[in-house]
């Protein structure tokens, strides 16, 4: 007995020596020490042994034992070690690698310029108004001074859904809601900024398109206070030396109506490309609320009195950052967009 568990320890020591990971170590230790691993077996049948030699080899199974466990300790720092430097190896950094690169994202153009005109109303005391896309005829129409047979629908070519309903063509149902939702209490002061549909597509017109406009009605309210309001925007906008000039227009829901022309900030009024050689360039429609328009949203035109205008995000930015194909804005090419 004693001699087979020389031999066992032989064995398990040869074995040792031929194992290179953790497993094989594990499974090293249960064969030869585990509940029914070889030592253990042997030992099983020291009961069947003379009593005097019980002692003696109980000894030996433990030298035997402990002879194994040392060298499986052993070889188990070894392995670790071994398997250490071979992740070192593994994991070995090129810091003269090139690093991997994350383009940071940036706004459109036409998102910069939209919160730059939202910023400069919002300074003014102006609330932002937002609305529905899909709007009735009454709201985008007929609330404003455009009845079913009035010419002045042809100047928007329409995309309608049925006879009542459509896309809007202008933000101004917006300001027909406001009013309706602020009656009988003054004052209104708000911009309604967002998308707006038409029939029109070329270099400057895009069938989908951005409009601020803005509203403003209280008691006492004047041409003056539409004209202040819009020369500071422009002096916001496109600088201190912007100035800006009146020109009669015709717009159903408002009377007067101008349109409004600041100084070109290219050539600050001598004339050039971008002004076409004019010294000044067109950019908002506006005027004073039609008495009629007030009236059907519910206020008395004796009482209060309003100015209205608008004006498109496309054109201002492209009038700012000198594109000449408003497409551009749309086909989303990063070149493009990366440039702002
Ligand atoms: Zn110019």
């Amino acid at each position: 007995m004693e001699q087979r568990l020389r031999e066992l320890a032989q064995e398990a020591l040869r074995a040792l020596e031929g194992a290179n990971t953790p497993e094989e170590l594990n499974h090293i230790r249960v064969h030869y020490l585990g509940k029914k691993g070889e030592v253990t077996q042997v030992l099983r049948g020291m009961g069947a042994l003379p009593a005097e030699e019980r002692p003696r080899i109980g000894q030996v199974a433990n030298e035997v034992r402990e002879q194994i466990e040392t060298a499986l300790a052993a070889r188990n720092q070894h392995v670790k070690e071994a398997q250490r430097s071979l992740r070192l190896a593994a994991e070995t950094l090129d810091v003269s690698l090139p690093g991997v690169r994350f383009d940071l994202g940036k706004l459109h153009p036409l998102t910069q310029v939209l919160r730059e005109i939202e910023t400069i109303f919002l300074g003014l005391g102006f609330q932002i108004a937002e609305g529905p896309e899909i709007e009735l005829d009454y709201y985008n129409f007929e609330a404003l001074n455009l009845p079913k047979d009035h010419p002045a629908r042809d100047m928007q070519d329409t995309f309608f859904i049925n006879p009542e309903v459509l896309l809007r063509t202008h933000t101004s149902p917006v300001q027909v809601r406001t009013m309706e939702k602020t009656v009988p209490h003054v004052p209104v002061k708000v911009i309604c900024p967002g998308r707006v549909y038409r029939r029109d597509d070329d270099a400057t017109h895009s069938p989908m398109f951005h409009q601020v406009e803005g509203l403003v009605v209280d008691k006492q309210i004047t041409f003056a206070d539409l004209k202040g309001v819009l020369a500071t925007f422009a002096r916001q906008m496109f600088g201190p030396a912007t100035r800006t000039r009146l020109r009669p227009s015709y717009f159903p829901f408002t009377e007067p109506s101008a349109e409004v022309d600041i100084s070109c900030f290219n050539c600050q009024g001598s004339g050039c490309r971008v002004c076409k050689g004019s010294g000044w360039l067109e950019i908002l429609g506006s005027g004073m609320v039609h008495p009629r328009v007030l009236e059907m949203s519910g206020y008395n035109p004796e009482e209060v009195t309003g100015f209205a205008f608008g004006m498109g995000v496309e054109r201002i930015a492209m009038l700012k950052y000198g594109i000449d194909d408003l497409r551009l804005l749309f086909d989303n090419d990063i070149r493009f967009l990366e440039q702002f």
